[in-house]
């Protein structure tokens, strides 16, 4: 499917840096795959931290001299979209694509570099037939008849067998005692009639009436459940289990577990890891759809946040730290970004000279300052600081004293964390205001 716009990032020299992410050492070539959303409400700042937090991964993998493969989804048909739709009286199709096209704006105003392949559950829908039926003949799925799938061609729903799988329980990233309440609150079925155990995963779900449905070939008309969906792009576009799989901390279990645990029935044995990026909350609870406590990008662009603001807000806490969102943070993040601005427009007047470096040991320049902090499990407090202290030499200089700037110093902010410092605010768009506010909301 369509893919927002790309963002232009400079070139660095070659880094010196080995990443290590989540305590692992990365390979030289590296596949990423990002959980995507469910389009059916506006990006918050919940999902901008995921979604920056894989921004600086790529940028960190690039500048590394690895390549990358990177590929994000998109779940466009699943049950909380189809809710929300007959919930506010719109066609699924067209809430998917307003919000879709809502996100890619956010994405493109933060400067989030897109994925290489951005793929839909939708357009999926061979891949995880492909994926369930192969599931069914090694004996890692079975059908589970309902009323309302009366069979006819199909057999009905299709589920997975967690106890195909021997790694299940040993791989489990949460207390088997949680695992059944877990499974509940997130997405799952535990008491559907007819499941062999209670954990087992929806793979197919049957047509019912009312609800889209495509061809499913043997399987029957119906539409895929979500942990095969991801399963299926990642094999299918990345060749197996991603080197990196990558989303927000509430979906390490059941999603990121069971679309493991599909790679593992479908052939895929090879070792994998997670990065989870910890909730953003706000007034002491999970900024969440349900709780409807959410502070929206599009909201805060439309009020006028200067987006690389919003950037430096959420780069001041770490990935993997959960932490409560106060507009003060915005404020402390605009108030940052002036002091970068004013640094680049000394930096960008004064003679370049290769090797002189205000604030920053000859060895170092900034680039690798802030590589190095990035290749440390992703700190950016530690990024966002090592910029303050270039910024503050460059301001500290006497006046007329034209000294020596890190060339690359700009460039480096821009490549490495997104920023460009170079550029003017852009100016509050009153379109997207009036596109936010005519959205529905609860
Ligand atoms: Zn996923």
């Amino acid at each position: 499917m369509d893919n927002w716009l790309n963002v232009k990032v400079p070139g660095l020299p070659p880094l010196p840096v080995e990443p290590r992410l989540g305590g692992r050492a990365l390979p030289r070539a590296v596949s990423l795959y990002v959980c995507g959303i469910t389009p059916y409400d506006a990006t918050h700042l919940g999902h901008a931290q995921t979604y920056l937090t894989f921004d600086y991964v790529v940028r960190l993998v690039r500048a590394s001299g690895r390549t990358l493969r990177y590929v994000q989804n998109v779940t466009d048909v699943d049950d909380p979209l189809l809710e929300r739709a007959t919930e506010i009286g719109v066609d699924w199709r067209d809430l998917a694509r307003e919000e879709i096209a809502l996100y890619f704006a956010d994405m493109e105003a933060l400067r989030v570099v897109p994925p290489d392949h951005y793929v839909g559950a939708v357009e999926s829908i061979p891949l995880v037939v492909d994926a369930v039926t192969r599931l069914l003949a090694v004996g890692a799925a079975y059908p589970v008849r309902t009323p309302e799938t009366p069979g006819g061609a199909g057999a009905g729903d299709v589920y997975g067998s967690v106890a195909a799988d021997a790694l299940f329980w040993e791989e489990l990233p949460i207390p088997a005692r949680d695992a059944l309440g877990v499974f509940a609150e997130r997405g799952g079925d535990p008491a559907r009639p007819g499941k062999r155990a209670a954990l087992d995963p929806l793979l197919w779900r049957a047509e019912r009436a009312a609800e889209p449905a495509w061809d499913g070939g043997p399987l029957g008309a119906g539409r895929p459940g979500w942990h095969i969906e991801c399963a299926a792009i990642a094999e299918h576009w990345l060749g197996g289990v991603p080197t990196i799989t990558g989303g927000g901390s509430d979906l390490s279990f059941p999603h990121h577990h069971m679309s493991a645990s599909h790679l593992r029935q479908l052939g895929h044995p090879e070792p994998g890891m997670t990065m989870h990026v910890g909730m953003v909350g706000l007034d002491g609870h999970k900024m969440s759809k349900s709780l409807g406590n959410l502070v929206l990008v599009s909201r805060l662009r439309a009020a006028g946040a200067d987006p690389r603001a919003i950037r430096l807000a959420l780069a001041a806490h770490h990935y993997a730290a959960e932490w409560e969102w106060d507009d003060g943070q915005l404020v402390a993040a605009q108030r940052r970004l002036g002091h970068w601005l004013a640094a680049a427009r000394i930096a960008g007047s004064s003679p370049r000279i290769p090797g002189g470096t205000p604030g920053s040991s000859a060895a170092g320049g900034l680039a690798t300052l802030v590589a190095t902090a990035l290749a440390a499990d992703l700190d950016t407090p530690a990024a966002l600081d090592a910029v303050d202290r270039w910024a503050d030499a460059v301001l500290a200089r006497p006046e007329g004293d034209p000294g020596t700037v890190d060339p690359s110093a700009v460039d480096a902010v821009d490549a490495l964390l997104g920023i460009d410092l170079r550029a003017d605010p852009p100016a509050p768009d009153t379109r997207l205001a009036n596109q936010v506010l005519s959205l529905p909301r609860r």
